[in-house]
């Protein structure tokens, strides 16, 4: 007679502590991955559509797990949100981006992932600032990537915060866009200066007239807003001549680079912008 509710429970308790472990195991790594060095980033360019040079670069996180190989992030950002480790992660992936951008032409940007999770932290305004002061980067070349799941929270705090960022000189970018709930009032409400495109909007660009027609629309209302607007996703040159012809002013996408490593840029630059 085991029939009863601890049978069933029983029944279920090992694979749930597997998972468990498995979480706890994942943790403990990412801990001393941070603590040993094995976190590193990739840049991917973003292109001005006009000149077709590259206008700014993009910080990609990478961890290259010593048993695992180079691990994206979306095998990883998720867990570091949930423990938190991401304030302490994004923090790295901050300065880590600003010094490497001392390097680089003046003219080229840098643009850099924020997490929600990192928009709860009191810190973050003194944080950035600190990382610009530190490592001496100008802050009209920094610009800081954001979904709206940021904005979802607590509007009044994350207006506040996106308004001292402002302040310092830093410029807002709102990622993903197109791909949530309120992205329209949100680009009322928040001090944007730029839209990234979403992904599955350019991927269809080839094929379908209805994307063409999402993407001139927005190139327009953000032309209004004068707010600069990007696509991202960019793999073919037919998609590239659209975005040309919808009124996009930057790129972003395979067909220019993959995300590269920091000491790969140099050469990038030159293929790109022509020595
Ligand atoms: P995202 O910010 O939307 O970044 C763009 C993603 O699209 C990158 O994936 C990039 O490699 C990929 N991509 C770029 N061009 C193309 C293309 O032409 N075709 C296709 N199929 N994909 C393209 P990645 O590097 O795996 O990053 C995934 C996501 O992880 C990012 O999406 C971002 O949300 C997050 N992430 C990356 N680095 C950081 C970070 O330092 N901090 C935080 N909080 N999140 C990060
Ligand atoms: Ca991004
Ligand atoms: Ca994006
Ligand atoms: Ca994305």
């Amino acid at each position: 007679a085991k029939a009863d509710g601890r049978g069933v429970w029983r029944y279920f308790e090992p694979a749930m502590n597997r998972r468990l472990q498995e979480r706890r195991l994942l943790e403990l790594d990412m801990r001393r991955a941070l603590a040993e060095g094995q976190f590193e980033l990739f840049y991917q360019p973003i292109m001005d559509v006009e000149t077709r040079r590259v206008k700014t670069f993009e910080a990609l996180l990478r961890w290259r797990h010593p048993e695992r190989g180079l691990l994206a992030p979306d095998l990883f950002i998720p867990v570091a949100e949930e423990i938190g480790l991401i304030v302490e992660l994004g923090e790295w992936v901050l300065r880590r981006a600003c010094a490497d951008a001392t390097r680089w032409p003046p003219g080229v940007g840098l643009a850099v992932n924020f997490s929600p999770v990192q928009f709860q932290s009191r810190h973050l305004v003194a944080q950035i600032a600190g990382a610009l002061c530190d490592t001496g980067l100008s802050p009209g070349r920094l610009e800081i990537e954001i979904t709206e799941n940021v904005l979802i929270k607590d509007k009044e705090a994350t207006l506040a915060i996106l308004q001292s960022l402002k302040a310092l000189g830093v410029r807002i970018a709102m990622d993903d866009f197109g791909t949530g709930y309120s992205s329209l009032s949100y680009l009322q409400a928040f001090p944007f200066d730029k839209v990234k495109i979403d992904r599955s909007f350019t991927c269809e660009l080839d094929q379908s007239r209805k994307s063409n027609a999402i993407i001139k629309a927005v190139a327009s209302m953000c032309d209004g807003l004068d707010m600069t607007v990007v696509a991202e996703g960019v793999e073919t040159e037919g998609q590239f001549e659209a975005l040309q012809r919808e009124g996009c002013s930057e790129a972003q996408g395979f067909l220019f680079s993959r995300p590269v490593a920091a000491d790969a840029l140099p050469a990038l630059l030159c293929a790109l912008n022509g020595a």
